[in-house]
Parts: C-alpha cells; sequence; structure tokens
C-alpha cells in the first residue's frame, strides 16, 4: 500500500489524509440503531420503503455493512455494540438492549432476527437477547406478538459435503428443510 500511495500524486495524498480526517470527525452511530452514519439517523433508518416491522439483531457496525451489501435484507437493524463473551468479560450493552425493547414497544414490530456468529459467544449473546425480550409481547403495552428468529446454520453455498466438518455437518442436518413442489 505504501508503494501504491507513493506512485500517486501529491493532490492524491492529500485528498486522501483529508477524507480520513472527514471520516474520523464525521462518523458516528445512529442515534436509533447503533449503524454507522455521517448525520443522526443513518440511511436505513431514514428510508421509509424499509420494513419497520422487522429488526435484524448484529453484533458490530461491521456486520450491518455485510448485511447491507448482501442486499437481502429490507428490514431495520440494530446493533448491539458488544457481545456475551465470559472469557473476554464482555457482556451484550444492557443500555443496547433497553433501546431495542423501546424501539420494539414504541413501533410495530413483528419479528426480531439475530443474525449473529456461529459459536459460543453467538449462541450465548442470542440467549442474552431472548431473555431480554422474553414476554415482552404479551406484557408491553401493544401486545402485539412477538417473532424470534435466528439465521440458520449450514453448508457454506457452492460448497462441498466432503470438506465440512463435522459440526457444520451435524447443524447443517438439524436445521433442514423439507424441499416442496418448486424446489
Ligand atoms: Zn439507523
Amino acid at each position: 500500500m505504501v508503494f501504491f500511495m507513493l506512485g500517486q500524486d501529491r493532490e492524491w495524498a492529500r485528498a486522501l489524509s483529508q477524507a480520513i480526517t472527514n471520516l474520523r470527525d464525521e462518523a458516528r452511530a445512529c442515534f436509533l440503531c447503533g449503524n454507522i452514519t455521517t448525520s443522526e439517523i443513518c440511511g436505513v433508518c431514514g428510508d421509509p420503503r424499509r420494513d419497520s416491522s422487522k429488526i435484524c439483531v448484529v453484533e458490530t457496525q461491521e456486520d450491518c455493512v455485510a448485511m447491507e451489501q448482501a442486499g437481502v435484507y429490507d428490514g431495520l437493524y440494530h446493533v448491539l455494540g458488544g457481545r456475551c463473551s465470559p472469557l473476554e468479560d464482555q457482556e451484550v450493552p444492557r443500555e443496547s438492549l433497553e433501546r431495542l425493547k423501546s424501539r420494539i414497544a414504541g413501533h410495530s414490530v413483528k419479528e426480531v432476527i439475530l443474525a449473529l456468529s456461529p459459536r459460543i459467544e453467538g449462541d450465548m449473546t442470542a440467549y442474552a437477547v431472548q431473555d431480554a425480550l422474553s414476554g415482552f409481547g404479551e406484557n408491553s403495552a401493544f401486545r402485539q406478538p412477538l417473532k424470534l428468529s435466528r439465521l440458520s446454520y449450514g453448508l457454506p453455498v457452492g460448497g462441498s459435503i466432503g470438506y465440512a466438518d463435522r459440526m457444520t455437518l451435524h447443524v447443517a442436518l438439524e436445521s433442514r428443510r423439507e424441499m416442496d413442489e418448486e424446489s
């Protein structure tokens, strides 16, 4: 990267340094979902075409960007900003869970989708969110049924059974689904 930059003209280097400074000064967390943005509310929260009945919970802003770049989801997000990891002495930030609950109570959210990593920390983080939202649908003033789901585990698309490890095959088998006529 250094040699690439040395090959550019001085103006290019000045523009790059200014862009890095601006990024550090202007990037912040969205007031509602915690996604990265340069204004008070991020582009997803501010887009009226997004389906506000679904909230996808992710650990980090990077996870949120990855989901957006995949272009497969049309709902809103909630960035936890942490995960449950006893070995690293980390817990899911309580403030983030409270903010998630108030977002669900304040809007007609029907489903919370947990997009958490398929490893032990992801499992514990999922339980922490589930615990925070337990009985939420019935106890909230709106009494809306709240569906809690999690991304399924399995084999990578384009992958091969022969190269999959034992645990991946096990969870892929567990999360199998019935083939319908169209499949
Ligand atoms: Zn947002």
